[in-house]
């Protein structure tokens, strides 16, 4: 890769961590950094005032420094500094003594004419803030940026009839139901972006479950169930995401609360939308009389897309980013992500991000370098002896060696690191894998694979050789 230039860098990172939080968000927090300078250490940002960055710190670093290091490729230090013209730079301080914030004042009080005192300012951005927690709501996640295939097609209907005519009693409630990272968020907002487009409903909330959660527990505190009850029982539209979280830990009296919620709203015909990670009845933990509730409506699957599907999301990920993908480097990336759709995402970012960095087209090739670590295991089947093959290639030693009966010590290794491969990549039975490496029986197979699984947990280059050979295989 060419000099790393930080200000492309910070618009990689920019463009990944817009879609990681709320527009409005974005756009309060985001808008005005710039990406400073890049050492192999570090990666400066640069934030407008003290206030917002000491925001980064408390509330964003996390997502920064994940985004950050996906797109470098290794870990750094992520310093924030405040912009001060074009000389300045002053590092933000984690606790932030009244004294910054003083200087703040007069930072601004000395700055451009006709701009925000950062009293109004902090106003502004905490009220954004604010207008922000009753939303939640992903600006891309709309039916718009929806692609509809045969592993999702219901629940998308569903999710329509939803919108047309919230509150009909047999899709309410909605409960979208499938396993991780398959559009049940995406879908959920959806509704709740289109149901106020079209305006059939007035009042819409979502949530995840862990803020009703968190909300009913701060009431408790507070003394203001009352309230929090008002809140919930007069909307129109009430989305719980990700409802299983109930069922952790103890939360007999936020499931009572919900169960009131629930009937209260039904009672009234408003609508109900649900997600959860498996089938109600299978949330153990739920109360019984909830499970038979969620059950009342219509339940929705969803399931991990077919090729189909992943090729048409791939396309429509690209071209939303501006990133040209060949059919070949598509059907590439689809062939082998197949389990979930944010992993399919990731495999775009990530190119996207290399092609912007490097100025390089993205061939079949370079997708196939850059994608290595995320590509792990090849969906389609691969065969024993190409794993052979790959293993006495990486280990120097040759496939006859292996199906020997040789009990040197590199041999023993290499022969065993293949075994536990064809066993991870192939559907291959113990006794096969047996019987193509010289007629050996399936214990020997099985005390193989043990063997490797307890080295793995002590042994980092282990985990880097299967690496190799796997790559090596795609
Ligand atoms: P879940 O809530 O089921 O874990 P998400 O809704 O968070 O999954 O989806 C994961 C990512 O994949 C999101 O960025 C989402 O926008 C994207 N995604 C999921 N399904 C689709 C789809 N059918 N079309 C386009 N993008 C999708
Ligand atoms: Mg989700």
């Amino acid at each position: 890769m060419k000099q790393e230039d930080p200000a492309q860098l910070w618009s990689v990172c920019l463009s990944e961590l817009r879609g990681m939080m709320p527009a409005q968000t974005f756009a309060t927090w985001f808008e005005r950094t710039r990406g400073h300078d890049v050492t192999p250490e570090k990666f400066t940002i640069e934030v407008p005032n003290p206030f917002s960055g000491e925001r980064m710190l408390k509330r964003f670093h996390d997502k920064i420094s994940q985004v950050v290091t996906t797109q470098l490729g290794r870990q750094v230090v992520i310093d924030y500094h405040i912009f001060e013209g074009n000389s300045q730079i002053i590092p933000v301080l984690t606790d932030l003594p009244s004294y910054v914030t003083d200087r703040a004042v007069q930072a601004d009080q000395t700055g451009q004419a006709g701009r925000a005192g950062p009293a109004d300012r902090a106003d502004r951005e905490q009220q954004a803030e604010s207008k922000e927690e009753t939303d939640n709501l992903y600006d891309n996640y709309t039916f718009e940026n929806f692609v509809v295939g045969e592993c999702n097609d219901f629940a998308h209907a569903a999710s329509l009839a939803v919108v047309k005519s919230p509150g009909q009693q047999t899709f309410n409630p909605l409960v979208i139901y499938g396993g991780v990272g398959l559009g049940k968020t995406h879908l959920a907002q959806a509704i709740a972006h289109e149901s106020k487009r079209l305006g059939t409903v007035d009042r819409s909330r979502y949530v995840t479950s862990e803020i009703f959660y968190n909300e009913f527990i701060e009431s408790i505190q507070e003394k203001k169930t009352k309230e929090f009850a008002q809140t919930y029982r007069n909307v129109d539209l009430l989305i719980v995401d990700d409802i299983q979280f109930f069922c952790k830990g103890h939360k007999d009296r936020t499931q009572e609360e919900f169960f009131h919620t629930f009937d209260v709203l039904r009672q009234k015909g408003k609508q109900i939308v649900l997600t959860s990670d498996r089938i109600p009845k299978e949330l153990s933990g739920l109360e019984e009389r909830l499970v038979s509730r969620f059950e009342w409506g219509l339940l929705a699957d969803m399931k991990p897309p077919d090729y189909e599907t992943r090729e048409a999301i791939l396309q429509k990920k690209a071209d939303k980013d501006g990133l040209s993908l060949s059919p070949d480097v598509i059907a590439y990336i689809a062939d082998r992500v197949a389990s979930n759709i944010r992993e399919l995402e990731g495999a775009v970012l990530s190119l996207l991000a290399y092609a912007s960095l490097s100025h390089c087209d993205i061939t079949i090739e370079v997708a196939k370098r850059v994608l290595s670590n995320k590509i792990r295991r090849k969906q389609r089947s691969v065969g024993m002896e190409d794993i052979q093959k790959a293993a006495a290639g990486h280990y120097g030693v040759s496939v006859e060696d292996l199906t020997a009966k040789t009990r040197k010590k590199h041999v023993v290794a290499a022969r065993q690191a293949a075994m536990y491969l064809c066993r991870d990549m192939t559907r291959a039975s113990l006794k096969d894998i047996g019987a193509v490496f010289g007629k050996r029986d399936h214990t020997t197979v099985i005390h193989a694979c043990q063997t490797v699984k307890k080295l793995l947990l002590s042994d980092g280059s282990l985990q880097e050789d299967l690496d190799k050979i796997r790559n090596s295989l795609s």
